[in-house]
């Protein structure tokens, strides 16, 4: 399986990295070891000392398809989770100002813990979905789906003309403005709407 995370996806949050508002999506990849398994710590790395957190929801695709139709997009995922784009921002700076590819800043391994349950779609109202994440008891992030500027349809769309999607693909779709770094000690709770996600503790 391949995980794709979107990135700058919602306006507030590209302006906090300032950065500019994209046009069209744009992706990065993780590793198959990125993901994070329910109820696992996160042991913070020794090659970075600027962990963020990135909460974010997560499309899981459960279908193969490849230049998918945005208008048939909906028929290729019906369940969503919630995750964390963990990033090296230290290291992601060193890369950007390098010119350099993200991957050491964003791929490395647990960089995507996700969210042990995933909600049907038809429990939900995607257009109008709120998702928060809470830093020992403190939210932080708090987003919608109303905020993205590309739609989980339209990312899906957009990725699938360059690779196909398979079955267990994830989708990272953007985190919302929030964004900040994590320490050892710390637990990270996620949740959409009311829903308890998951729980992290960085060890
Ligand atoms: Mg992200």
């Amino acid at each position: 399986m391949k995980v794709i995370c979107i990135g700058r996806n919602y306006a507030k949050h590209a302006k906090e990295m300032n950065a500019e508002i994209p046009t069209t999506p744009m992706f990065f990849m993780k590793p198959d070891i990125a993901v994070l398994r329910p109820e696992t710590p996160f042991f913070y790395p020794s090659f970075s000392k600027d962990i963020h957190f990135e909460c974010e929801l997560v499309v899981k695709i459960d279908r193969v398809g490849k230049n998918i139709a945005e208008k048939f997009a909906h028929k290729y995922y019906s369940e969503i989770g919630l995750g964390i784009d963990f990033t090296a921002r230290d290291l992601q700076q060193q890369c950007k100002s390098k010119g350099h590819p993200w991957e050491i800043a964003k791929s490395f391994e647990g960089s995507a813990p996700i969210s042990k349950d995933f909600i049907p779609k038809e429990e939900l109202n995607l257009d109008n979905l709120s998702f928060s994440l809470k830093q020992n008891g403190t939210v932080v992030q708090e987003g919608n789906t109303s905020d993205m500027i590309f739609r989980i349809d339209q990312l899906i769309a957009y990725v699938s003309q360059f690779m196909t999607l398979k079955k267990g693909d994830l989708i990272y779709t953007g985190t919302p403005e929030g964004v900040g770094p994590i320490a050892i000690g710390d637990e990270l709770v996620g949740a959409i709407g009311d829903r308890e996600m998951f729980n992290v503790k960085v060890k």
